[in-house]
């Protein structure tokens, strides 16, 4: 079998669990397989790189700064590829340049455009274990990118494509994706399987444990995904096309603390406006989420959504600068707001869900300030402190502790 194993920052933060992933790699290279390694910078390394960044440049140029990034990776590689060699392993560490990963030009978040496998199975084939860095790329001009914040999870899937690999696993310090963060809930359930969709919905709502592009990938290429603790021996979760566990109406339940809304009153009620307003917001590469209309006062309408708080300030300023074109009479903007959501493959089969999440929402007393559905999602706003219990209460609902 060729194998695709990723670890996660957090399971290679210093020697002991350097050590601890390089035996785990051992044992299914000592079976006869062929071992492929993705790994993370070690710890918080990325996060400190980024914050030396700013002692020297408080807006440093894309391309220095991935320059900078990418040698967190290159750092555990070689650790890694070292500590193989002390445990008398063969086995080498190979950087973005080296493999050939290609990457779109846009520093901070390129894209993989190609991947080169030829240097990886000649290593493998002579006997090696390949350990690559995850998170870099090379574009066009030959220089190093990155491919934004979690982005080894993607590069571990593109190589398992690209490799033609049979297995993918992403190596984490939880043991699985559960059914809503264990922090907050804490009876939350591990899951067996879930989908790509359920859990493309649940990483891009912040469930932080994949990285959303490398589901992206995973669907696409039909990668099959096992999620699993570095740190023990248990399951883990299977992220795959389809489940067998048909029943479950609601795999996982997942919170955005990250998210503002912005109110646009008193605008005219004729065709256009909303175009107008959402293409100002688009080309400054705002993405807009839950959107809201409503009948405001004499022939006017109101128009809410959700942005990201990172990008909140630039949304309502863009919308200021043209209040005048787009007939706005005012912006406004709340940040203490939450977006709570119930994510299920079974949902399009069945009816029902929106009732059973709102009556949750009615048991504790939360007031629901926008909803937002897709055929396997139901979104609603909240207030930002009512957050944490109306979780749990949704949770319980549909998923019995
Ligand atoms: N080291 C990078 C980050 O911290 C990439 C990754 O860990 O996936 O974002
Ligand atoms: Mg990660």
């Amino acid at each position: 079998m060729l194998i695709v194993k990723k670890f996660g920052g957090s399971s290679v933060a210093d020697a002991e669990r350097i050590n601890n992933v390089a035996d785990r790699c051992i044992e299914d290279y000592s079976k006869g397989n062929k071992v492929v390694v993705v790994l993370s910078a070690m710890g918080k390394t990325t996060d400190a790189l980024l914050n030396r960044a700013q002692t020297i440049h408080p807006n440093p140029p894309r391309r220095e700064l991935d320059m900078l990034l990418a040698t967190g990776e290159q750092t555990s590689v070689a650790l890694m590829a070292m500590a193989m060699a002390r445990k008398g392993v063969p086995a080498i560490s190979l950087n973005a340049w080296q493999v050939a990963m290609h990457t779109t030009s846009n520093y901070g978040n390129a894209r993989f455009k190609r991947i080169d496998s030829e240097r990886i199975l000649n290593e493998l084939d002579s006997g090696r274990i390949v350990i690559v860095t995850g998170f870099q790329g090379v574009n066009r001009r030959d220089d190093l990118t990155t491919l934004g914040r979690g982005g080894s999870d993607t590069t571990a899937v593109a190589l398992a494509a690209a490799l033609r690999a049979d297995a993918c696993e992403i190596y984490t310090d939880v043991e699985g994706i559960y059914t809503a963060d264990p922090r907050i809930v804490p009876h939350a359930k591990k899951m067996k399987e879930i989908t790509y969709d359920e859990m493309l919905e649940l990483a891009t709502l912040g469930a932080k444990v994949l990285h959303n592009r490398s589901v992206e990938l995973a669907k696409k290429y039909g990668v099959t995904l096992v999620v699993r603790s570095s740190l023990n021996r248990q399951e883990g979760t299977i992220v795959k096309e389809e489940t067998d566990v048909e029943s479950m109406l609601v795999s996982g339940v997942a919170v955005d603390k990250n998210a503002a809304r912005i109110a646009v009153l008193g605008v005219k009620n004729e065709p256009g406006i909303a175009f107008r307003i959402f293409d100002l917001l688009a080309r400054h590469n705002i993405n807009v989420d839950v959107i809201l209309q409503s009948i405001g006062r004499d022939d006017t309408k109101d128009i809410s959504f959700t942005v990201d708080k990172s990008q909140a300030r630039e949304a309502v300023e863009a919308l200021r600068e043209n209040q005048k074109r787009l007939t706005i009479s005012e912006v406004k903007e709340e940040e203490n707001i939450a977006k709570l959501s119930v994510v299920g493959a079974g949902m399009q089969t069945h009816a029902g869900v929106a009732a059973k999440m709102f009556e949750a929402l009615y048991d504790v007393g939360v007031n629901i300030r926008m909803i937002a559905t897709s055929e396997i999602r139901i979104t609603v706003l909240i207030g930002l402190e009512d957050v944490d219990m109306a979780m749990r209460a949704v949770h319980d609902k549909f998923i019995d502790a």
